[in-house]
């Protein structure tokens, strides 16, 4: 049997066991109150406060993880301080023809609550409907996707063969990118995704980033991006990043590509603590690095705003196995012990969190993982609920090859809701900067030749404050100067700059508009971006090859 070194299995304590002071700033009375009251599980902790958590039980798996989920946590206590609060959302409310995939009132009863414990649900293919969990995430500005990544007993890995414990940490940003959903057709041949980075929005990230850090006593953390070729997006959310660091100067920085990231935690993950990504490339890497763990039975996550969290495993509804009995609960149940934590649940999650580590010490497993070497080991792997009654089982009993978490005494929830805004709130970083209009891109819908789309731009734009400049195809330029083996669709970006002699600041917004207007008489204008220059800064990219 494998245990690990004191120094990995400190740390693997310090993540689980302060997740919760960083995430909910009601729990600051919560260590005082766990010195205090009985020592056992068994005794009875008196109802006190309680709590109200919106229950989302999901699609697919959702359900069957959810009942293992809950029975666990009642077994250890919790449902003498919490209700668990039915909600609708996911596939039943899209078959109903509701394209959001939740009902206004369970928006209303998530509000409230402050707190969901949400399964996995589906994305419907094709049609209207969009991602609920993308929804829940944006609709209740839960901007930080911390997701933890660790070597666990009884989880076979690449790296747990070889004797390399593997903990470290993932910061998704929840909101923008291209989670946005903003995509549109543009011509026959060109769709576009919008990809929206915004400066409050990399503010709050890095900023909760670094507080989890520091709450860990983590040294260094990583920005990973594509800065080099994004350069204004991706450079946007690095420099947020550089920012933010400086109220941290105890807590090291460092950034990589997000392409060598992703080999580097192939090849040695442990040279790694924290890594902050924006949302997609957030998304991907998050998934190769439940990968390293044992896969997506075993990566919980957080979903953190300021008013309101949801606490999910990483993995989907893993339709193949749905309805059998067969899922590996261990995400769904490592996220609820990161929800107990939130509101000051910390004796209950320090003993079901002991239990559930005993039984993986002990051999008990799912089909999809398992160590022969471990004695309670069985060819015939568990189901669903026998694998919940293991872990009930060894409730009050403390894993003996990682270090246990500590059980307080007592403990009693701490949340409290804030107050229901009034309406919604702006967040700004950036707030005296002067800007001009310097030009505009003008997006068309054209199968001409580049020489033909400039011959008829230059006549349209004679007589204004605007020269053409360059067109580019699919970011690339193709006039004045290219190749001509840039190959070329049907989607033409023409950029047009103001002419000599007129200064940024004379020339307004509509003197632009109505130079697309006269483009829109020949051709079918898809989009257009107005060039303007901040504080004196171009705001905008070049083209390749310009
Ligand atoms: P997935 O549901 O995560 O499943 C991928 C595979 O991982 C499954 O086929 C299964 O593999 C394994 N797996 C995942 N969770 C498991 C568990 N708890 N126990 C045992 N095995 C597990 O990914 P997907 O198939 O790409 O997505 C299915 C649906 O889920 C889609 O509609 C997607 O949009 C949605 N989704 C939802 C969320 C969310 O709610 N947050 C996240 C991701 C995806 P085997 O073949 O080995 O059984």
């Amino acid at each position: 049997m494998r245990v690990q070194s004191p120094s990995m299995r400190e740390r693997t304590k310090n993540v689980l066991a302060t997740f919760s002071e960083r995430s909910s700033p009601h729990s600051r009375n919560q260590r005082t109150a766990a010195l205090k009251g009985p020592l056992t599980m068994s005794a009875p902790s008196k109802p006190s406060q309680r709590l109200k958590i919106a229950l989302a039980p999901g699609d697919g798996i959702g359900p069957e993880i959810m009942d293992a989920a809950l029975a666990l946590f009642k077994e250890a206590g919790v449902h003498n301080h919490v209700d668990f609060v039915p909600t609708e959302m996911g596939r039943v409310v899209f078959d109903k023809g509701n394209t959001r995939g939740i009902t206004d009132e369970s928006v209303r009863i998530v509000e409230d609550c402050g707190v969901v414990f949400k399964g996995p649900m589906e994305t419907p293919k094709g049609g209207g409907g969009k991602s609920v969990n993308v929804t829940l995430r944006k609709l209740f500005s839960t901007y930080a996707n911390f997701r933890v990544f660790k070597t666990l007993p009884g989880v076979q890995t690449v790296y747990s063969k070889a004797g390399i414990n593997l903990d470290f940490s993932i910061v998704r940003e929840n909101i923008e990118d291209t989670y946005g959903g903003v995509e549109h057709r543009l011509s026959n041949d060109m769709i576009q995704c919008k990809r929206l980075i915004s400066a409050p929005g990399c503010d709050q990230i890095h900023r909760f980033t670094f507080h989890t850090a520091r709450k860990l006593g983590i040294k260094k953390v990583f920005c990973g991006h594509k800065a080099n070729i994004m350069k204004m997006t991706d450079g946007l959310f690095l420099d947020r990043f550089k920012a933010a660091a400086k109220d941290f100067p105890e807590i090291e920085i460092g950034d990589v590509i997000v392409d060598a990231l992703c080999m580097n935690l192939v090849i040695k993950p442990q040279q790694y603590q924290m890594i902050v990504l924006p949302n997609l490339q957030g998304d991907i890497v998050s998934d190769l690095a439940a990968g390293l763990v044992g896969g997506l039975g075993f990566a919980p996550s957080a979903n953190i705003g300021k008013n309101i969290s949801i606490f999910e495993a990483v993995h989907g509804t893993a339709p193949d196995i749905a309805g059998k009995g067969l899922a590996n609960p261990t995400a769904l149940i490592l996220s609820g012990l990161m929800m107990l934590r939130h509101i000051g649940l910390l004796k209950q999650a320090a003993t079901i969190e002991n239990a559930l580590l005993s039984a993986l010490e002990s051999g008990l497993h799912t089909g999809d993982f398992g160590d022969p070497a471990l004695p309670g080991y069985t060819k015939e792997p568990a189901n669903t609920n026998q694998f919940v009654r293991g872990i009930v089982e060894k409730l009050g009993e403390k894993p003996k090859t990682v270090t246990p978490a500590e059980v307080p005494e007592q403990s009693t929830p701490t949340f409290e809701t804030s107050p229901r805004p009034e309406g919604q709130t702006m967040i700004r970083t950036f707030v005296n900067i002067v800007s001009h209009v310097v030009g505009c891109d003008i997006y068309l819908d054209s199968p001409l030749s580049p020489p033909a789309v400039a011959e008829e731009m230059m006549r349209a734009s004679q007589d204004t404050p605007f020269k053409l400049s360059l067109i580019s195809n699919r970011g690339t330029q193709v006039w004045p100067t290219g190749s001509v083996y840039t190959e070329c669709v049907d989607y033409y970006r023409v950029r047009f700059e103001l002419r000599e002699g007129n200064l940024p600041g004379t020339i307004g917004q509509s003197r632009a508009v109505a130079l697309m207007d006269k483009i829109a008489e020949k051709f079918t204008i898809c989009s257009y971006e107005l060039l303007r220059i901040f504080d004196g800064v171009r705001g905008y990219s070049m083209a390749q090859g310009q």
